[in-house]
């Protein structure tokens, strides 16, 4: 199969290449290249059955492929928010663009969306049916509306067009490639932690989420795009839930670092609590996580120290 991944030279999207690479398909890496890099997906340079093309999906593309991932669009809130309109334009104009595509094609088409279409949920933990609790006009909103309004294209393209869809909702994940200055706690974290500065939790570090490791969300991409039963949208994350001071004493743990932690503002808009309800994934995808934090953390450290030139 040829198969277009927009957003492949971010972080899930070069692991999604990867993957479908080791399959066996013929990829087109379309990437603007604002989060992401070629040093992500360098490896691939001399491979034929790798094409990248630079592009920024807010413009049209055309190309002849079987499937489309569409993954464009920067995820950490610092760059989220750097060019507001700009990600809002990302989300949309790129989902237009690339339902367009898929409807001339007749290829089955997956979106990467998002837990923040919950927002700051009083939902816990969040369930599909669940329909969020987001600011429309807070710093926030130009992620999270934009993806809403994108599941919202998917599904008019669908009932519309008949459009083959399949939408995922990804709760945080991390891994290696996750850029060392994207913001993200993971990378932050661990990054101050092997340089051995202080580490900034937001707020007094109560505020939740639930990490899930790459390798297992790029294994629910693959099972939901390979099956005929269901469009989403699905939760795909990792269950387990914890404090935000929790994660940073963890990596502390880990890295055997001299970093102290320290508490700064909390951004506003910040969600609260965060958990997948990953039901619908176990019983349609039977595809459940399998990396405990501690394992997922320890590959991601040790990327760190490469990627930081400390090995
Ligand atoms: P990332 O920033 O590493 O990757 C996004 C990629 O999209 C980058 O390579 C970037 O250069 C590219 N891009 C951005 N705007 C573009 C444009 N206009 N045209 C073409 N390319 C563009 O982030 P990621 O973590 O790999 O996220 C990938 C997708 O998954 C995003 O759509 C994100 O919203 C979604 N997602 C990720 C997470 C997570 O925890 N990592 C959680 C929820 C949703
Ligand atoms: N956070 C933090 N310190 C950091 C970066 C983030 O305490 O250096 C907090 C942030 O306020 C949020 C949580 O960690 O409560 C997760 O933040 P991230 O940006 O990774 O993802 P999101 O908020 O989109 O889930």
């Amino acid at each position: 199969m040829r198969i277009l991944v927009t957003g492949g030279a971010g972080f899930l999207g070069s692991h999604l290449c990867d993957r479908l690479l080791e399959r066996g398909n013929e990829i087109i890496c379309l990437d603007n290249l604002f989060t992401g890099g070629k040093a992500n997906i360098s490896h691939h340079w001399t491979n034929p059955n790798f094409e990248f093309v630079r592009h920024d999906i807010v413009d049209p593309y055309k190309a002849e492929v079987d499937r489309i991932f569409n993954l464009a669009c920067p995820a950490s809130p610092i760059h989220y928010q750097y060019n507001a309109i700009k990600t809002i334009k990302t989300s949309v104009m790129g989902a237009i663009n690339c339902l367009g595509l898929a409807k001339r094609l007749n290829a089955r088409i997956f979106q990467a969306s998002t837990s923040e279409v919950y927002g700051d949920p009083e939902v816990h933990p969040q369930p599909e049916s669940y329909r969020g609790s987001v600011n429309p006009i807070g710093i926030r909103a130009c992620y999270d509306e934009g993806k809403r309004c994108a599941e919202t294209l998917f599904f008019d393209y669908h009932r519309q067009n008949g459009v083959d869809i399949r939408v995922v909702r990804i709760f945080n994940t991390y891994g290696p490639r996750m850029n060392a200055d994207d913001g993200r706690v993971v990378s932050n974290f661990i990054v101050q932690a092997l340089r051995g500065e202080d580490i900034t939790v937001y707020g007094d570090g109560s505020q939740t989420r639930s990490f899930c490791f790459v390798d297992d969300l790029i294994n629910g991409f693959l099972r939901m795009m390979d099956q005929d039963a269901i469009v989403g949208p699905i939760n795909l994350g990792n269950p387990g839930e914890f404090t935000i001071l929790e994660l940073a004493e963890k990596v502390i743990q880990l890295t055997g670092t001299n970093s102290k932690i320290i508490f700064e503002p909390l951004p506003s808009d910040d969600p609260l609590q965060r958990q997948p309800d990953i039901s619908l994934a176990k019983e349609h995808l039977d595809w459940e996580p399998k990396v405990p934090l501690e394992e997922g953390l320890k590959e991601t450290i040790a990327y760190f120290r490469k990627d930081l030139g400390l090995d």
